[in-house]
């Protein structure tokens, strides 16, 4: 279990609160401190839970942290790559009866052409760890034992748990990011609008070594269909040998009821699925908890954001939780930096809240969409309701792409109502389970049975290849929810994220992504563009980059293109990378960015 070094003193002011020491409140700390906004982050609680949650860490996330200038490569060790956690497999038992397997997400050469930094999988603990030893290298003031109970005219009172004493602190701003349980938006009375009822949940942390049994199984995510558990449940495995989390629905069997699930009772849930008896294992957590599907009403009241789990919170089925708190911090911090810096009106940190809210519903209904997509799977192998999905197989053929069958704009929240009352009553027999191996193998042999399972497959796809949700959100913009989450096709438009593509820098290997300096605005030109020189007000927060001098394109026909960059124009890209506009004078650039930081 990861525990924290040690208890900061509190100090009386800071320019910025961070309420909450999760994966978004370090991310948040590292990104202020970076642009030299002094930070405090109060954590709660001395130590983080040791069991898993995240895994999913996509590449806008690592972009992020590149730019943070954190040593990702190391983080990349401390997890696990595409050799052993590449595919998804469907699956009766680990060595039982397989449905099928898919590829998880983009972990090919390919999508280099996209991205410096691909998606890998990394447990949440290690990420976190990660996280705090930098910024606590970087002598950000992490205050761990410290609960934040309220605030007024800009003083929070805080308690120190160990000695029950309250401290007062003054902050300019406060940033919530104390999870979707979050005391500040509650005393701020800002209504965290439910999407969906939310559904009772159980994780269980166990430390198999399932290297032998998954054979070349290997992967980072079991679906299992078996009477074992409600519906459906999912082992996460952070390391084959040491290190899985089963994440099950409340029901039958299981009641949302940790102090039920004793070494015994948890172990014959995980040893059906496992498919044996034989293992010498710990169950080393149990965990009640609700899946729910929330967005705040608002991500800011005055002088206080929310951040993160705060500000939002999906069900698991997308990967999409903590990558978008990172960008919601990253979207936030070089926005404060500004305004303190006088180079914007605090009404311009309004833009926090119009930027990212929308982002937060699409992927709130994506998860949602992505968790009712298995459901069709599941009917597929209960053989529940195979009637609506044959006629839509014999419709679109069996390899048809995408989910077009539900409508993702729209949640309905129907599946993950189902759940929500445990249902109680003891375990599946073994005799029930055997039955229900036999109609499965019945119904992977028989033909029509066969292609309807197949098609449900192929409508999980999306849910594990979700490039566009990761990089293609265009602030301003509502997405086109009609299109594949895969389909992301680099754009030049304004509010997209700066197209990647490789430069040189002298003998360096980089990314476009690398020429936008933290807190800065770029300005991108090539050799010949006629602008006029930069104006000695902007020189501060306007860096210019040219193309052919400053750096060069390994293919310079497409990005220029992409990016409408020629001899009259130039690209003018925010700190967080983010394209603002395009450019013909210096008058331009001086009106562009006056109408902008207002
Ligand atoms: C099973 C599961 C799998 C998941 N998989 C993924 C995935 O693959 N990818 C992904 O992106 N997301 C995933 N998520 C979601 C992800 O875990 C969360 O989005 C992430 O933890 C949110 O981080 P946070 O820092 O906002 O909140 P939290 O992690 O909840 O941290 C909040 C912190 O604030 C502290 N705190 C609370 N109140 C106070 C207070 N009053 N004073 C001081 N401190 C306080 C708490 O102690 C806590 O440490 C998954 C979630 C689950 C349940």
């Amino acid at each position: 279990m990861p525990s924290f070094e040690s208890v900061t003193n509190l100090p009386s002011e800071c320019s910025v609160l961070i309420c909450g020491g999760g994966p978004i409140g370090l991310t948040q700390a590292l990104l202020l401190n970076q642009l030299n906004i002094d930070c405090v982050v109060l954590e709660k609680y001395p130590t983080r839970l040791g069991a898993p949650k995240a895994h999913a860490v996509n590449p806008r996330t690592i972009e992020i942290f590149r730019q943070l200038k954190l040593d990702t490569e190391r983080l990349r060790r401390l997890g696990t790559g595409r050799d052993e956690a590449g595919l998804v497999w469907f699956l009766n038992t680990l060595n039982g009866t397989r449905l099928g397997s898919l590829p998880y997400e983009r972990q090919d050469d390919a999508v280099l052409e996209l991205t410096p930094e691909p998606f890998f999988n990394v447990a949440q603990p290690e990420l976190e760890d990660w996280l705090r030893t930098e910024a606590r290298r970087r002598g950000v003031q992490l205050c761990d034992g410290y609960e934040w109970l309220s605030r007024s005219d800009g003083v929070s009172t805080v308690r120190e748990r160990k000695t029950k004493q309250d401290h007062q602190i003054k902050s300019k701003y406060l940033i919530a990011c104390d999870g979707s349980r979050s005391n500040v938006r509650s005393s701020l009375d800002i209504p965290f609008d439910e999407k969906a009822p939310p559904a009772e949940m159980m994780t269980f942390h166990f430390n198999a070594d399932i290297t032998k049994l998954a054979g070349h199984r290997r992967g980072a995510l079991y679906f299992f269909f078996n009477p074992i558990v409600k519906d459906y449940a999912v082992i996460v495995t952070h390391q084959l040998a040491s290190n899985h989390v089963l994440v099950a629905k409340c029901g039958r069997g299981i009641p949302f009821d940790e102090s039920y699930f004793t070494q015994e009772r948890s172990k014959s849930i995980i040893n059906r699925l496992l498919g044996t008896k034989d293992l010498q294992y710990d169950v080393l957590a149990t965990k009640a908890w609700y899946m729910s599907v929330n967005v705040a009403r608002t991500y800011q009241a005055d002088d206080t954001f929310l951040v993160g789990d705060a500000a939002h919170a999906f069900p698991p089925t997308g990967g999409l939780g903590l990558n978008t708190g990172v960008a919601d911090a990253h979207n936030l911090a070089w926005k404060i930096a500004t305004v303190e810096g006088g180079f914007a009106e605090p009404s311009f940190l309004k833009t926090y809240d119009a930027e990212r809210r929308p982002i937060a519903h699409t992927n709130a209904d994506q998860s949602a969409h992505n968790r009712r997509q298995i459901g069709l799977l599941q009917d597929a192998v209960k053989a529940h309701d195979l009637g609506p999905l044959l006629e839509e197989t014999k419709a679109n053929g069996s390899t048809a792409q995408n989910g077009a069958s539900s409508n993702k704009s729209h949640v309905d929240g129907s599946d993950i109502n189902k759940t929500k009352q445990s249902q109680s009553g003891p375990s599946p027999s073994e005799e029930e389970c055997d039955s229900f191996t036999d109609q499965i193998n019945k119904l992977m042999v028989e033909p029509d049975s066969r292609a309807i399972i197949d098609h449900a497959l192929e409508l999980q796809r999306e849910h594990f290849d979700s490039l566009d949700l990761q990089l293609g959100y265009v602030y301003g913009k509502q997405r086109d929810t009609s299109r594949n989450c895969a389909d992301y096709v680099p754009s030049g438009e304004v509010g997209a994220r700066l197209p990647h593509a490789i430069i040189d820098i002298g003998a360096s290997e980089l990314s476009t992504l690398d020429l936008v300096t933290p807190g800065r605005f770029t300005l991108v030109v090539t050799k010949d563009t006629v602008l006029g020189n930069t104006p000695p007000e902007l020189v501060k927060s306007v860096n210019r980059v040219i193309l052919g001098s400053d750096f060069t394109l390994r293919n310079q026909a497409f990005w220029q293109t992409l990016n409408k960059l020629d001899r009259s124009v130039g690209l003018l890209v925010r700190p967080d990378q983010h394209i603002l506009a395009r450019v013909s004078s210096v008058e331009d650039l001086q009106g562009v960015l006056k109408a902008y930081l207002q």
